[in-house]
């Protein structure tokens, strides 16, 4: 009986060969097979946003690519353990410890306490990862402040085993104590020892060393600081990350994610602190995605360059529409952002939900067999998604396959895409085809109309409005065909 059990029970990876899931390791730099620690069972620690402002569209790549990551686990049968951490305090200007923490800064800017920044940016982010359908019911948010504990008894384990050493503004790891410190990466560590440049801090043993905790300035009216054996201070960035994972996850994590910005510094830190504490491999796969790109520059806080989930809401896209646009590239290509782009995702997207709603009726079929075996190997190939979502518009086209069995593929490939199939029947979607909240009914009507107002605007003899409208049409996914009875629109380009 137990037998019988584990055997239905095993993920469909070590059940069926054909349907073995694999990733790009950064840490091997090769595409491996995953085998999770505990058969079944995925634990897995995804690097959160700082709260000192609201999440930008690139900061949702990342969140978005540990929303499909957990989707696609499940999907094999794993039950996944996720925790994602809210950075409230610690992180400084500089990866390299120097420079100030970005929430008093933020707290100091505006005029406002770090609470209530952390209170509304938090609010913010998990608004913005609902209106991008990642549901994340059963993941822990853990807040850094809230473990200030733990990470006082890490950096108290450091000491004793003699990884640390005390200087004027804090205390910090000695990373030549940890032998394959920088590996992550293949970050030129000794090039940095050798001192290509001027150490930031000529404090500092070697230049990669990093603060695990920092002391408060005499002066500097810090609204977040605690007591700790070594003086009053604040903890180092890295250190929440490696003390709530040791904490909510364990010693040894199957999966660690962020974007590639966090591996030579952060990623690292994180592996040479926890390993020394554990003495033990702390995470088997790492993956990290790329950044998206605005006119060849990544899109960050510093740079100004910022887009947010609101404002594509204010052009009267949805937040779907930037997930499917996501969908449509690796997560390890770089993609650059354009508002055109953006626009064809939600042409394409709004096609999709109508084809969904208008064309697949309410009942559902069977799975379509042949797209689903391709659709798992897409997905389970690194999370090839741009060939996962291609399928679905190969399903669209295919009229050798019922409506039925049409939808429900559709809705099996939503469990790992969530561009919103499961929720369209029932809701509006929101945004997909116009410039305010429309229905697809709505939609449909509106393509009606602009059909009447061509028409004017040829009894008009205005060809040129005319052909602006046949081209608005045309965006919407209509053409005009003109029969005896005049002209009509039919689905299509
Ligand atoms: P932060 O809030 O700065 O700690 O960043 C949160 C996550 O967003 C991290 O995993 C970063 O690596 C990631 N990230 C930051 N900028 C971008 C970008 N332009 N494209 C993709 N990911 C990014
Ligand atoms: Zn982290």
């Amino acid at each position: 009986m137990q037998n019988l059990f584990s055997r239905l029970f095993k993920p469909y990876n070590e059940e069926a060969p054909g349907k073995a899931l694999y990733f790009f390791n950064t840490y091997s730099r090769e595409k491996e097979l995953f085998k999770p620690i505990k058969p079944g069972e995925v634990r897995m620690y995804n690097c959160g946003p700082t709260v000192y402002n609201y999440p930008h569209i690139g900061n949702f790549r990342s969140f978005i690519f540990a929303d499909v990551l957990r989707r696609v686990l499940a999907y094999n049968g794993y039950e996944v353990k996720q925790v994602m951490n809210i950075t409230d305090v610690g992180h400084l200007t500089s990866d390299a410890d120097e420079g100030e923490d970005k929430l008093e800064k933020r707290a100091r800017e505006v005029g406002s306490s770090v609470k209530d920044i952390v209170r509304k940016s938090t609010k913010v982010f998990f608004d913005n990862l609902k209106s991008l359908n990642a549901k994340w019911s059963q993941t822990e948010f853990p807040k850094a402040t809230d473990y200030i504990n733990e990470q006082i008894a890490f950096v108290k384990t450091l000491e004793e085993k003699g990884y640390t050493y005390e200087i004027s503004d804090g205390i910090y790891f000695d990373t030549s104590k940890f032998i394959n410190y920088g590996k992550l990466g293949n970050v030129d560590i000794e090039g940095l020892r050798e001192g290509a440049r001027v150490p930031e801090n000529p404090e500092k043993l070697n230049q990669t060393d990093f603060a695990l905790w920092k002391f408060s300035r005499p002066n500097e009216n810090r609204q977040q600081e605690w007591k700790s054996p070594w003086g009053v201070g604040f903890p180092g960035w890295h250190l929440e990350c490696s003390a709530m994972a040791l904490k909510l996850l364990g010693r040894k994590l199957d999966i660690h994610t962020g974007g590639i910005d966090h591996i030579p510094t952060h990623h690292n830190n994180e592996i040479a602190q926890t390993e020394s504490v554990t003495g033990e491999k702390f995470v088997r796969y790492w993956l990290h995605n790329e950044f998206i790109m605005i006119d060849g520059k990544r899109i960050s806080k510093s740079l100004g360059n910022s887009i947010y989930i609101r404002d594509l809401k204010k052009r009267g896209i949805s937040p779907l529409a930037y997930r499917y646009w996501l969908m449509t590239s690796h997560y390890r290509s770089k993609i650059n952002f354009t508002w055109s782009a953006l626009d064809g995702a939600k042409t394409a997207l709004f096609r999709l939900h109508r084809f969904f709603i208008e064309d697949l009726g309410r009942k559902n079929g069977n799975v379509l067999q042949a797209y689903q075996v391709k659709f798992h190997e897409y997905i389970n190939d690194d999370l090839d998604t741009p060939r996962a979502v291609s399928l679905l518009h190969d399903i669209m086209g295919d009229e050798t396959v019922s409506n039925e069995d049409k939808r429900a593929t559709f809705l099996n490939f939503d469990l790992v895409l969530g561009i919103g199939f499961g929720e369209s029947d029932k809701q509006l979607v929101e945004n997909l085809s116009g410039e305010k909240q429309i229905t697809l009914d709505e939609a449909t009507k509106k393509v009606q109309k602009l059909l009447e107002m061509r028409n004017r605007a040829r009894e008009d003899k205005n060809w040129v409005e005319a052909d602006r409208i046949r081209d608005e049409i045309s965006s919407m996914g209509y053409k005009i065909v003109d029969d005896r009875k005049g002209p009509k629109l039919v689905k299509g380009k």
